[in-house]
């Protein structure tokens, strides 16, 4: 039995984005970065030039679609969201995607790993979203190559300076988001100069987590607890507007029908939770044999991570290749 992929998936309850229809608009895993945290696996296709990955209209359509079962269902969608299990800024139609994405008349958001944002095509094309987030996970070059791993055509004074640039241009919500990794962006070299550059660029929200799903490298892990009280009571209110994104988003995931499918596309970007899926399942109305089936049919795989048991996608090599 083939299983056809879903562009759009979920909504997701997002802490930052409300109800978040998710959007996939990249094959698996095309990225400009492999970052050791990295939930959603190895990157298998790592490039910085920006190319064709599915049409509008396949897009759109899928959105749409999507749209209409949510309806069916009274279920909100406060954003639509430009979340691929890449970089959404590879995707060389993400521009006119997201001019398209406006006749649903739903706040567009687009979650960047920023790394292309120094292109002025990149920058316009941001520009016509209504949120966007951008990563910066630190500042040190050093810091950079080990917990980004970036494709070595990249500078990070570029993306830097792009940041800065798309900042002063863009008039939607900005924000920034900053993974804290024991022994990699928790130590002063890196920290300290982030913090001041994210004060510097002042976005409306800067939000940091720490890996609490399972990350793509066993060895990551989050930051001591000492270090996390320091940074509770006296780094983070150096920033005149924080948050902090360490509790996993368990809230009620909402299934539209396919629930075999619906569990592939949320778990191909967000691996889940044990609670989470149950939620889905039961929601649906159907039981955990469900995951029974798709465990045994190696479509996922359950990982034990610290306290919990999570649910990730399992990809064939062959389903991210162009
Ligand atoms: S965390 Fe995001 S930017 Fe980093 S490798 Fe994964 S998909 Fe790419």
């Amino acid at each position: 039995m083939g299983f056809q992929k879903m562009i759009a998936f979920g909504p997701v309850p997002s802490r930052r984005l409300g109800s978040s229809l998710g959007i996939n608009h990249i094959k698996p895993k095309n990225c400009t970065y492999a970052c050791v945290y990295c939930q959603v696996g190895k990157t298998t296709f790592m490039d910085i030039e920006r190319r064709f990955f599915y049409s509008i209209n396949e897009v759109i359509s899928d959105v749409e679609t999507k749209l209409i079962e949510c309806d069916a269902r009274h279920t909100k969608v406060d954003y639509l969201t430009l979340v691929p299990d890449g970089e959404p800024t590879l995707d060389i139609n993400l521009g006119k995607l997201i001019g398209e994405l406006k006749i649903f008349h739903i706040p567009v958001a687009v979650i960047s790993n920023s790394t292309l944002i120094d292109r002025i095509d990149v920058q316009e094309e941001l520009l016509l979203a209504d949120w966007v987030s951008l990563k910066i996970d630190t500042v040190d070059e050093n810091s950079w190559k080990k917990i980004n791993r970036p494709n070595r055509k990249l500078s990070l004074s570029d993306i830097l300076s792009g940041i800065q640039t798309f900042r002063s241009r863009f008039t939607g919500r900005f924000v920034t988001e900053t993974m804290l990794v024991g022994g990699l962006t928790d130590t002063p070299v890196s920290l300290e100069p982030t913090i001041s550059f994210i004060r510097e660029i002042n976005p409306h929200v800067a939000y940091f987590s720490i890996p609490i799903r399972p990350p793509c490298l066993n060895w990551v892990k989050p930051p001591s607890k000492e270090f996390m009280e320091n940074f509770l009571l006296n780094t983070i209110h150096t920033l005149p507007t924080a948050d902090i994104l360490f509790e996993a988003e368990t809230g009620n995931f909402v299934s539209t029908g396919d629930l075999t499918n619906d569990i592939l596309d949320i778990t191909s970007v967000h691996p889940l939770r044990e609670e989470a899926l149950a939620g889905i399942i039961a929601n649906a109305g159907n039981g955990w044999e469900v995951v029974d089936q798709m465990i045994k049919k190696k479509m996922i795989a359950c990982v034990r991570y610290h306290s919990g048991n999570f649910y990730v996608r399992c990809f064939k090599k062959e389903e991210g290749k162009r």
